[in-house]
């Protein structure tokens, strides 16, 4: 590993999601041989259906959650739903968010996720622009509606937060909102836009023409399931796949919320678990929406993508390899109409994924604990397209044996 040049060393990456492709492109930056591995074909798992929204949001845990749980729950209409025979297995992942919603944490948290996402728009812009597809990225802004007055005095709290965080956003009432985007209804009664945000246009195309990047750039991509990683006696790391035994000077152990078991393989458990989110694909929606909104009391986002509107959203916390239940999909799609009343579903498609998410909402980046040979990469939660190429960059750091230019204390992987 140290004193060991970047060409002399090859690096193996376990995942081929936005966060795996991202790792892989600053590695290759970097100058190492990298080799990706991947049960699936790149971005076929959580990073296929996300909503691929970029900016004007700031994540931290809601004060008093545990409380507020019940009633969420029973509500029919609420994002949060759970699968009650999941509980005892999430119980304890609950108490430690619960943990950290005392305001300081709220801080903290928030100002370690905004230090990632910083520049995010002028890291795609260049990869799109080597990749040839810079029509991916869209800057239009963000819409955050409500419907309620309840609710718009109730999301004070969170708007607050990402104002600290220097998110500019602009109060604007129904009308303004519909004069921005008539095709939403008159459900809308308050708004407020994020100029400087905007979104992927299709968030698998983008880590399938990112993947073409990598290889053109001499990566290899590799379909092989991923068994264990064990070590060699000398330190070294090997990955044991569908295809035999693969050998290699450092592994980034980028599988999502699959990670949990590589890691705890490691000797370093982390309390990471899925929180599924659906979405529902309109290809023929009728009706024309240039800027992303995001419902805040039901918590839907509808996203304008170049092959059709995705209404996405739903918070769903059972076990990882839980059925889908697409009746969640179906309330999202719902929600969606009531929200666009010229919205036709026609043909529309269903979709469940799981995003990997700490009781703290921050990923995990750094060396593992126990075997300095392998980085982790894993747990980005709602944002993994927003701090995927920071994440990348941070991984080549580290890889190299870098000091990065941010304090990465916040994502350590030792730190639950
Ligand atoms: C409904 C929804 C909306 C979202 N909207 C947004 C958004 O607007 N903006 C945003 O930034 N984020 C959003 N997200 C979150 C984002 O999608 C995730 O944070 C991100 O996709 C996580 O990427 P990943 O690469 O870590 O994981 P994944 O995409 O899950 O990739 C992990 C990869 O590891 C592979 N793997 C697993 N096990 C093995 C094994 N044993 N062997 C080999 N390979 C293996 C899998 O096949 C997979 O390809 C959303 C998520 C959802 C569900």
């Amino acid at each position: 590993m140290a004193g060991t040049e970047p060409a002399d060393q090859r690096i193996i990456v376990v995942g081929a999601g936005i966060i795996g492709i991202c790792c892989a492109l600053a590695l290759r930056e970097n100058g190492f041989a990298v080799t990706v591995l991947d049960k699936d074909g790149p971005g076929e798992a959580t990073s296929f259906g996300a909503a691929g929204n970029l900016g004007g949001n700031a994540h931290f845990a809601i004060p008093g959650l545990i409380w507020k749980l019940p009633r969420m729950l029973l509500d029919p209409r609420h994002p949060l739903s759970l699968r009650w025979r999941d509980l005892p297995e999430l119980v304890a992942w609950f108490r430690r968010y619960s943990s950290y919603a005392p305001a300081e944490h709220a801080a903290r948290v928030s100002k370690a996720g905004a230090a990632l996402s910083a520049g995010i728009f002028e890291a795609y812009a260049t990869l799109l622009r080597d990749a040839g597809a810079p029509d991916l990225l869209t800057k239009h802004g963000r819409l955050f509606v409500w419907s309620t007055d309840a609710g718009w005095h109730k999301d004070q709290y969170g708007l607050a937060i990402r104002r600290q965080r220097g998110i500019h956003l602009d109060e604007m009432s129904g009308d303004q909102v519909r004069e921005m985007e008539p095709a939403l209804g008159p459900i809308v009664r308050r708004g407020v836009y994020a100029p400087d945000a905007g979104h992927i246009v299709n968030p698998h195309r983008l880590v399938t023409v990112l993947a073409a990047l990598l290889r053109a750039k001499g990566g290899e991509i590799r379909r092989e399931s991923v068994r264990t990683i064990e070590l060699a006696t000398d330190g070294h790391p090997i990955v044991v796949t569908s295809e035999g035994r693969r050998e290699a000077d450092q592994v980034v152990l980028a599988a999502g919320v699959w990670s949990r078991d590589f890691a705890a393989g490691l000797g370093t458990p982390i309390p990471l678990v899925a929180e599924r989110g659906y979405h529902a694909m309109m290809p023929e929606p009728g009706v024309a929406m240039k800027v992303s909104t995001l419902w805040e009391e039901r918590k839907i986002i509808v996203t304008p993508m170049e092959h059709g509107l995705r209404a996405s959203g739903i918070a769903e916390f059972a076990v990882r390899e839980a059925p889908p239940r697409y009746k969640l999909a179906e309330r999202v799609k719902r929600s969606a109409l009531a929200l666009i009343p010229g919205l036709r579903d026609v043909g529309s498609t269903r979709w469940m994924g799981r995003r990997p998410v700490t009781p703290d909402y921050l990923p995990v980046i750094g060396r593992a604990p126990r075997h300095p040979n392998v980085i982790f990469a894993f747990g980005h939660g709602h944002s993994g397209y927003n701090l995927g190429p920071a994440t990348g960059r941070l991984v080549g750091e580290i890889a190299a044996g870098r000091t990065p230019n941010i304090d990465i204390a916040p994502y350590r992987p030792d730190r639950f």
